[in-house]
C-alpha cells in the first residue's frame, strides 16, 4: 500500500483496488465514542484501511488522499479532479477497481457524475459512513470492507458507479439520502437496490438499464469547468424573486425542486417561462422523494419551453443539466437526455 498513489503489485489471482479518499464522516473524529459532535474528514486514508481487519485479504490495496472535506464542500472542481483521477487509474491499468470514500451528504451527486463521465467498465464504488470513525459501533469499517469486495469483484464490471452502505448496493443514478442520522439512510426509490453485500459476499439483483460510463455520451473531454446551474425549492406562496435573481447572477440552467409532479406557483411559472425565452434551460424536478416528473401534466411544457426531469431528483437533475450545457445541448436535446439517462 502507498499513500502517494503508487501502483499495487500485480499478484497472480489477486485483484488490485485503488482507494481514493475524499473525507466525510467515515473519516470523522469525535472527542469520544458517544459524542454526537464531530469533525468530518480528519482520519487519513492509511488509518482508514488499517482500521478494517482483513481488508488487505480482499485485494491488493493502494490508498490515495484526493481531498479531505466534508462532502457539503464537494464542488464542480473537485468532481472534475476526482473523475480525472479515476480515469487515469484505469487508463494506466493501475487498478482493477476503485473505491472512493466520501461524505454521505452529496455522495449521490458525485456518484452520478462519475456514472456519466468515466470511460471504463471497471467498478467505481463509493462508500461512506453515518457515524464517525471514532464512534461506538462505527459503520465505516464494514461499509469499507463491503465496498472493497465489490470493487474487487469481476461481476461488478459494467454496472457503472455503485454506492455501497449498510449492506446495500445502489446504482449511483438512483440512490438518495433519506435520513439525516440513520445508518439505513440510503434508498433507491422506484428502481430499487442494485444488490447486497454481507461481510464481503456480494449479490446483484439487476443491471442498471440506462446508459452509463462507456455507453454514456458524456465524458470529461474538453470540460475544464461546468456551467452554473441553480436549484430553486418550490413552496406555498413562492414568488418570482429567486428565479429572477438566479438568471441575473448568470445561471445558464435552472432546476426547480417543484411541489408534487414538478409544479410551482403561477408567479414562478411565469418567471421560468421568461427565463426559458431568454435561453436559460429550465428543468422541472420535484421535492417529493419518489415518483417521476412527466411532461405536460399540469403545466404545458411545450408552450412554456420547460424540460421535465423524468426520474431524476433535483440534485441529480442539476448534474445532468450541467453536463448537457457543457456539451452545448439545447432544450430539446436536454429533454431527450433526461428521458434517456
Ligand atoms: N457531512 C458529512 C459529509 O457529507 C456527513 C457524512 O459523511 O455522513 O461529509
Amino acid at each position: 500500500m502507498s499513500a502517494g498513489g503508487g501502483r499495487a503489485p500485480r499478484e497472480a489471482g489477486r485483484r488490485r483496488v485503488r482507494l481514493l479518499a475524499t473525507g466525510g464522516t467515515i473519516a470523522g473524529r469525535a472527542a469520544s465514542g458517544v459524542e454526537p459532535g464531530y469533525r468530518s474528514g480528519e482520519v487519513a486514508v492509511e488509518a482508514l484501511i488499517d482500521a478494517v481487519p482483513g481488508l488487505r485479504e480482499l485485494a491488493a490495496l493502494d490508498g490515495e488522499q484526493v481531498a479531505q472535506v466534508g462532502s457539503q464542500d464537494m464542488d464542480d472542481a473537485l468532481w472534475l479532479k476526482l473523475a480525472a483521477r479515476v480515469q487515469e487509474v484505469f487508463d494506466s491499468d493501475a487498478a482493477d477497481g476503485v473505491v472512493i470514500t466520501h461524505g454521505t451528504d452529496t455522495v449521490e451527486e458525485t456518484g452520478w457524475f462519475l456514472h456519466l463521465v468515466v470511460k471504463s467498465d471497471r467498478p467505481v464504488v463509493l462508500t461512506g459512513a453515518m457515524r464517525p470513525a471514532t464512534a461506538l459501533s462505527a459503520d465505516g469499517p464494514l461499509n469499507l470492507y463491503n465496498a472493497v469486495a465489490v470493487a474487487a469483484d469481476p461481476a461488478a464490471r459494467g454496472r457503472g458507479a455503485i454506492v455501497v452502505l449498510n449492506d446495500d448496493l445502489h446504482c449511483a443514478r438512483d440512490v438518495t439520502k433519506s435520513s439525516t442520522t440513520d445508518v439505513h439512510t440510503f434508498i433507491s426509490p422506484g428502481p430499487g437496490l442494485l444488490g447486497s453485500a454481507s461481510y464481503g459476499r456480494v449479490r446483484y439483483f439487476r443491471q442498471p438499464p440506462h446508459p452509463h460510463t462507456t455507453a454514456s455520451g458524456f465524458s470529461l473531454d474538453g470540460i475544464r469547468q461546468l456551467p452554473r446551474v441553480d436549484i430553486l425549492y418550490a413552496h406555498a406562496g413562492m414568488t418570482a424573486d429567486l428565479v429572477r435573481a438566479s438568471v441575473s447572477l448568470g445561471a445558464r440552467g435552472l432546476v426547480m425542486a417543484g411541489v408534487g409532479n414538478g409544479n410551482m406557483s403561477t408567479a414562478a411559472v411565469r418567471a421560468l417561462a421568461e427565463a426559458a425565452r431568454e435561453g436559460v434551460v429550465v428543468v422541472r424536478s420535484t421535492r417529493v422523494v419518489s415518483g417521476d416528473v412527466g411532461r405536460n401534466i399540469e403545466l404545458d411544457d411545450d408552450a412554456l419551453g420547460l424540460v421535465a426531469a423524468d426520474q431524476l431528483n433535483p440534485q441529480k437533475a442539476r448534474v445532468l443539466l450541467q453536463l448537457c450545457l457543457a456539451r452545448g445541448m439545447e432544450r430539446d436535446a436536454v429533454q431527450d437526455a433526461f428521458h434517456r439517462y
